[in-house]
């Protein structure tokens, strides 16, 4: 544990001095307001306290992250139908891209894509107002991560929700083919809500912690998903959880992962560790630049890896 806490430290300190921060997300203007020097990590064992290095207790949006959530969530309310909805297949495209939703009669690649994303917000909806989904996803990941004091941040939903055209062109075009069946403003305002949760490095390292224990959160005792389960939500996020970066992110890291356009990393090392980092500097992905870099030395230097 003290070597854990001493790589964690050593590599904040080396990552801290780079030049090339890559570049923070300015199409919704509130996160460009963000400063490229943060930067935090925190490891949350399953079997010890969260290590932590940097601005790991400072709230960011986790944006995209919410996408593991809510996965979890639909699938938790009507299982494997989701599959009806939303395919498993890695997009090799923009995470906010629509080229293969003609070709898929409207149906998105994964859930980890924003036009996935929001078919399963719009199951989340389901018959509910979109304050009651809003509520359920938020009491929801409070509860994962064993922690009441995650919010919503209402500035940044508001930047998304007046920026988001591209967004209500995907929910209408998924409208058209039935996919999606709520209206889109009413499944967008769930959406851009869930993007704007504000959680820090260490509350999503907690919050992760169910799937590295084969379902079963280990800090609570609660079990959230089956390990069946677990082991399929890690491989959709090794595999689509990081858009048309996924296949770099696993040859470096080789970890499931799922990032956020707000600089955030959540990596789980099964049967260990969960993993977050935030440095909102961007590569040309959309994925955070120092936290891939982070995750790939933390991975060499403790060995830890899905492949073996
Ligand atoms: N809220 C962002 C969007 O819809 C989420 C994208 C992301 O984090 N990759 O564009």
């Amino acid at each position: 544990m003290d070597e854990l806490k001493q790589w964690v430290n050593e590599i904040h300190l080396e990552l801290s001095t780079r030049a090339d921060k890559g570049r923070v997300a300015d199409y919704i203007p509130q996160l460009a307001k963000v400063s490229s020097d943060k930067f935090g990590i925190a490891v949350a064992p399953v079997n010890g306290p969260v290590i932590t290095a940097g601005d790991a207790d400072e709230s960011f949006s986790i944006q995209s992250i919410s996408k593991l959530f809510t996965l979890t969530l639909a699938l938790g309310q009507i299982g494997d139908r989701l599959w009806e909805r939303v395919d498993r297949e890695p997009s090799g495209n923009a995470f906010n891209s629509i080229v293969q939703l003609e070709q898929e009669q409207g149906k998105p690649r994964n859930p980890f894509v924003n036009a996935g994303a929001i078919a399963v917000t719009d199951v989340i909806l389901g018959g509910h107002r979109p304050k009651e989904a809003i509520g359920e996803i938020l009491r929801f990941v409070r509860f994962l991560a064993n922690d009441d004091a995650i919010n919503i941040d209402r500035l940044v939903a508001e930047s998304e929700q007046a920026h988001g055209d591209r967004n209500m062109a995907l929910a209408h075009f998924m409208r058209s083919f039935g996919v999606v069946r709520h209206p889109a403003a009413e499944v967008l305002g769930v959406y851009f809500h869930q993007c704007a949760i504000a959680m820090t490095c260490r509350q999503l390292a907690q919050s992760g912690l169910f799937l590295a224990n084969n379902g079963r959160n280990p800090a609570t005792g609660f079990n959230v998903v089956s390990p069946r389960r677990a082991r399929r939500i890690n491989a959709l996020m090794m595999t689509c959880g990081h858009y048309d970066g996924a296949g770099d992110f696993a040859f470096r890291v080789g970890l499931p992962g799922k990032s956020g356009v707000g600089g955030g990393i959540l990596a789980i090392v099964p049967n260990k560790a969960v993993i977050a980092v935030w440095s909102p500097g961007l590569d040309a992905s959309g994925n955070s630049l120092l936290g891939t870099a982070a995750l790939e030395m933390l991975a060499q230097r403790t060995g830890w890896s899905v492949f073996g």
